[in-house]
């Protein structure tokens, strides 16, 4: 997943990570007003975790560095050590945060299987512990909207709700890791708020589609709120003159959300383009994250596309993924396919 891609990269469909901040977005930065955001008088930042906050339907909110920091300090205040996370078997915390709900948290994660990166209500039933001193206690549900690993699906409101009432009714937690939650709510209609509304917890990310350089703001209660803040202190999450990293995000969430749908178009005509291919197989991508399978090892084809400018994912043995964002244009797109067909199937 991590080959270093021999530069210069000219069409980057490796994540939607790899936005540049726009004229647009670096002129509102350069322009914010800004205070200390660790006393909490930094305006800009104010004005975007209240917005946040809003959009969310929760009480308060905390702008963090990253959305790592978000599902971090999620579990800190809400898994006590020793404690039981259920998620999918893909989910990010499990595969990419470096082990920190281990290393910082000391609870351990009961993870399960399902399709593209979903579970139900019953499996979630089926995998809370029974009460006895020998098993450790499940306290959170935690779901991904999209599913990244799973090919950037968009969990049903209604499967979502259930999850949280099947957790409710056993008095877990509910967390909801919504890097790209503003991308399931352009893709079925649904309000992030809806999304949210049985989750304790909610985060989402500013630099992935939505295009800002630094960012991502955890919602929940305000009593959530005041323990995220020990926690942001104590981890060094606490900032000074963030207004200006802030504005990015604001900018992010006024310009670059509808256009979120260019980027899921943009996914259906690659995946059609890539599906194509003799040997590639490609589930229709709900979203902006494009994942092909393919007959022969990933590697070096990822390793030949990169020779012809072209970055994208390893994800498995034989699994490739494309991301589609606000710095890759339909005609990019288009090359890529092409240039995928022509390292898999020379003439
Ligand atoms: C990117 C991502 C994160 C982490 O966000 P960062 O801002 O990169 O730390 C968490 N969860 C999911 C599903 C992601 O895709």
């Amino acid at each position: 997943m991590h080959a270093r891609a021999p530069s210069p990269t000219r069409i980057n469909l490796y994540s939607d990570t790899q936005t540049r901040p726009t004229p647009a977005m670096r002129d509102a930065m350069a322009r914010a007003e800004c205070g200390d955001e660790q006393n909490r008088d930094d305006p800009t930042v104010n004005e975007l975790c209240e917005r946040v906050a809003a959009l969310l339907g929760k009480q308060d909110a905390v702008f963090l560095p990253s959305g790592t920091m978000c599902n971090e300090i999620a579990i800190l205040v809400q898994v006590p050590r020793g404690e039981e996370i259920i998620a999918h078997e893909t989910a990010h915390i499990i595969f990419s945060e470096g082990g920190g709900p281990a290393a910082l948290a000391g609870c351990m994660i009961r993870s399960l299987p399902g399709d593209r990166g979903q579970f139900d209500a019953a499996d979630v039933e089926a995998a809370i512990r029974p009460v006895t001193r020998y098993h450790p206690r499940t306290r959170m549900v935690e779901v991904e909207q999209t599913a990244n690993m799973g090919g950037g699906s968009v969990w049903p409101l209604a499967r979502v709700n259930a999850v949280a009432q099947v957790a409710k009714a056993h008095g877990l937690v509910t967390h909801m890791d919504g890097a790209r939650l503003m991308n399931a709510v352009v893709a079925s209609g649904v309000a992030a708020r809806d999304f949210a509304e049985h989750y304790d917890t909610v985060w989402i990310d500013f630099t992935k589609g939505l295009g800002a350089p630094v960012g991502a703001v955890l919602a929940g209660s305000s009593e959530f709120i005041a323990e995220a803040w020990r926690w942001k202190q104590r981890m060094g999450g606490a900032m000074r003159q963030a207004g200006i990293i802030a504005a990015g995000c604001l900018h992010g969430l006024d310009h670059h959300v509808d256009r979120l749908a260019e980027d899921h178009a943009n996914a259906k005509s690659l995946a059609r383009d890539l599906a194509q291919i003799p040997g590639v197989v490609v589930a229709p991508p709900e979203t902006n994250l494009v994942f092909a399978t393919l007959d022969r090892p990933a590697q070096p084809v990822a390793d030949a596309a990169a020779q012809q400018s072209l970055r994208v994912t390893v994800t498995g043995p034989r699994q490739l993924r494309l991301c589609t964002h606000l710095d890759a244009t339909a005609a990019m797109c288009a090359e890529a396919a092409e240039i995928l067909r022509r390292i898999l199937s020379p003439r």
